[in-house]
């Protein structure tokens, strides 16, 4: 048996995702005529009470949309120091934005308004323009750790007083919201835009949307062609991710609550130092011998998953582990 724990990248479409792609209609989207695409790009923004959107190839472009259509060049943004805005999207903050950064040092990557109001910059010539705020709800790096609503309004109302705008990096947004049981539609209240990711939990094989007020997705859609996000027959893709937004957002409990049952069983094995609280779908947790060494034993079992350390290793619970693989973790973990 083998059970791909890497990532909520990994899965593949569902049946009944490939039939909604294969039946799809669509047209040529740079020219606004792919109707699957506009669908997409209406409903997601609807669920988060957003005024529009625009469907993506990946939540980098999203991400990195975002950043240009809310800086100007020679503006900071703040960021805690895990975001993946900074760490993974390669440079991109200071390449297509010109924009620096800003890191706090959040609690396992989430940020609070007390932290960034003393990081805003004062209008003086020889301080960047501080013009942005981005969280990330849940957060990768802080293991699917998450905001609650409560926990954003203060900072969303620290950003209108201060004339900031605030992005949302919702990658695994969905599984903040079943986790919190916040709802997504008073996202659009406090944030000025979000980035959704249709590609992770949700099991599209591809797909992005950001969602903003309209004039911000008008600009955003330059913003797109000059990125070379421009597509055409897209609507093959947007399908699967109606698909998945119908389909594949209460199912994310299922996730979490495999999720806890492994961290049962990590916190129990000997080969493992420590197991960080489970919030969502992704464990974190320190190994006594090099993460190295654990990852092999693993994946003579069939087992997949990635180091984030040296002694540190990730596991993703998603759409494609099922109930068995999980049987099968547990065994091969006592046997450790
Ligand atoms: C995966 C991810 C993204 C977007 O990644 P792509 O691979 O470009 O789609 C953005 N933010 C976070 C927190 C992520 O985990």
């Amino acid at each position: 048996m083998t059970v791909d724990l890497r990532s909520d990248t990994v899965t593949k479409p569902t049946p009944g995702m490939l039939e909604a792609m294969f039946s799809a209609r669509v047209g040529d989207d740079v020219f606004g005529e792919d109707e699957t695409v506009n669908k997409l790009e209406d409903k997601a923004a609807r669920i988060f009470g957003m005024e529009a959107g625009i469907f993506c190839p990946s939540g980098t472009m999203t991400n990195q949309i975002a950043i240009k259509c809310f800086t100007q060049p020679l503006d900071e943004l703040i960021a805690d120091q895990t975001a993946h805005i900074y760490r993974y999207e390669g440079g991109g903050i200071a390449f297509n934005s010109g924009v620096s950064t800003r890191l706090l040092n959040g609690y396992r990557g989430i940020i609070t308004a007390e932290m960034i109001e003393p990081e805003i910059n004062a209008e003086n010539i020889h301080f960047p323009h501080t013009s942005l705020v981005a969280l990330e709800n849940t957060v990768n790096k802080g293991g699917g750790s998450c905001y609650t609503l409560d926990q954003i309004k203060p900072i969303a109302a620290l950003c209108k007083a201060k004339s900031l705008k605030l992005h949302l990096d919702g990658a695994r947004v969905f599984n903040a919201l079943i986790k919190t049981g916040d709802k997504a539609e008073d996202y659009g209240k406090y944030f000025d835009g979000v980035s959704v990711c249709l590609s992770k939990g949700l099991g599209a094989p591809v797909g992005s949307v950001f969602l903003a007020d309209k004039q911000t997705i008008k600009y955003a859609r330059r913003i797109r062609k000059v990125f070379g996000g421009g597509w055409r027959q897209a609507g093959f893709l947007a399908a699967a991710g109606i698909y998945a937004l119908d389909h594949h957002v209460d199912r994310l409990s299922i996730d979490h609550a495999h999720a806890h049952i492994l961290e049962e069983a990590l916190a129990k094995c000997p080969s493992v130092a420590s197991v960080l609280p489970v919030e969502t779908n992704l464990i974190l947790f320190d190994t006594v011998e090099p993460a190295a060494l654990l990852l092999d034993k693993l994946a003579a079992h069939g087992i997949k998953a990635s180091a984030t350390d040296k002694h540190r290793i990730r596991f993703v619970l998603h759409l494609d582990v099922h109930a068995e693989h999980v049987e099968h973790v547990l065994k091969v973990l006592k046997s450790l």
